[in-house]
């Protein structure tokens, strides 16, 4: 199928339209780069929202996935297999615990820490039956589920798809006092991304975590990290948690675990708040499956060299500093940590979706996150050359907005 038009016509035909994709039909792709039915190669800046943080096809997890579909794929966890024991082992140690929960997606990841803090809560912390409450930020993202958007303040995520469940705080994200005060007996867990990823890259005040951190551990409260997105070498360091010093009691991990190839998720903690769970109480058919468990386990070997991470730190300072002298050029503001920056585009020049039609005509691909506000997350294996380029597109159709409106 090489006419661009007849494969997006089919989508629109056959599938239900909750995306509105870019007008781009990918057909392949090897590191940063994709290239489209007509054979026209893009850059990729948003990397699957941060799935393909070690790029498309990287030749170490390919070699392992391709080697172990010849194996065995699937078992169940109603045996045990040789693939996931290894994985286990390399995830927990990359994150200084004792043990990991395999699941498949992040949001998955999301509901499992929920469950594990609400028994921990109700077994260990001897909460009263059925009152154990959790806090959550405002502006989150965590995920898709019914659970999930019934604390989500974004409208569109959760109109219209209610009733939900209760036992969840929202206090405003970045304000450690709020997180204190809303604290009480029947607190069970403080839910909070390190780094706001769909939410337009927001950065807390530094001491915000460690505040939390502090206030957490001293009123018997669980702290959880959801690091799908900001995980695993996106920001410069293994998690975005310890670009502030902070470690939670769980990890949710998922996205880039998958190595781009497989739905892989996790979490991961220690054995005093993990070990709650009984045979039983909850599960997954494919969570922990060999063929994820293998390419998790080459992730997580390529991220316990730290070459992932510094490179996305040396990358991210350039990335970062060329972004910011796009400020008052149709920029009014830049935020990031590592490879991973939002860029808020002048509204009077135009919309984010704008911005990235026009990107994507010079072949760069973003995605807006929130109104007008541009993600860069390009794959940690981009070149020097291929980032500055980026910039330089985003320029030129900065540069073209405005012109197009001082000709109004
Ligand atoms: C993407 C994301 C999720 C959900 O992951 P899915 O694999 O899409 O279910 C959860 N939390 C954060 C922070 C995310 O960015």
């Amino acid at each position: 199928m090489s006419d661009p038009a007849v494969a997006i016509a089919l989508e629109e035909q056959y599938l239900a339209r909750n995306y509105h994709p870019l007008p781009v039909v990918v057909a392949s792709a090897s590191g940063a780069w994709v290239t489209d039915v007509t054979g026209v190669s893009y850059l990729d800046c948003l990397a699957a929202y941060s799935a393909l943080n070690f790029g498309h096809g990287h030749p170490a997890l390919i070699k392992v996935a391709k080697d172990q579909i010849d194996r065995v794929t699937l078992t169940s966890r109603a045996v045990h297999n040789d693939r996931l024991g290894p994985f286990a082992e390399a995830l927990a140690t990359l994150a200084g615990k004792e043990a990991i929960l395999p699941m498949n997606t992040g949001a998955e990841a999301v509901e499992t820490g929920i469950k594990v803090a609400r028994a921990w809560g109700y077994r260990v912390k001897r909460v009263a039956p059925g009152k154990a409450t959790i806090i959550v930020m405002s502006g989150n993202f965590h995920g898709r589920t019914t659970t999930i958007v019934g604390f989500s303040d974004d409208e569109q995520a959760h109109t219209d798809f209610g009733p939900f469940g209760p036992g969840f705080i929202t206090v405003p994200y970045g304000d450690a006092a709020a997180v204190e005060n809303a604290i009480d007996k029947n607190t069970v867990a403080v839910l909070v991304e390190p780094i706001q990823g769909e939410a337009g890259i927001i950065v807390p005040p530094p001491e915000f975590l460690p505040r939390v951190r502090e206030i957490t551990s001293g009123s018997n409260v669980l702290l959880i990290a959801d690091e799908v997105q900001s995980g695993l070498g996106r920001t410069g360091s293994t998690f975005a948690c310890d670009l502030v010093g902070v470690v939670p009691d769980l990890y949710l991990l998922g996205k880039a675990l998958g190595g781009g190839i497989v739905p892989v998720s996790a979490v991961v903690g220690n054995r005093d708040v993990l070990g709650v769970l009984r045979p039983g109480d909850h599960g997954s058919t494919f969570g922990g499956n060999p063929l994820a468990a293998a390419i998790a386990l080459a992730v997580v070997e390529l991220l316990a060299t730290g070459e992932m991470q510094s490179r996305a730190s040396m990358l991210g300072e350039q990335l970062l500093a060329a972004l910011r002298g796009l400020i008052g050029h149709g920029v009014t503001a830049v935020r990031g940590a590592g490879l991973w920056a939002g860029v808020d585009i002048d509204p009077r020049l135009a919309t984010g979706r704008e911005v990235c039609e026009l990107m994507l005509e010079r072949r760069v691909i973003v995605k807006d996150t929130h109104g007008s506000t541009i993600r860069f997350a390009p794959p940690i294996v981009a070149s020097e050359q291929d980032l500055e380029w980026a910039v330089d597109q985003l320029t030129a159709v900065l540069d073209e907005l405005s012109h197009r409106r001082s000709a109004l």
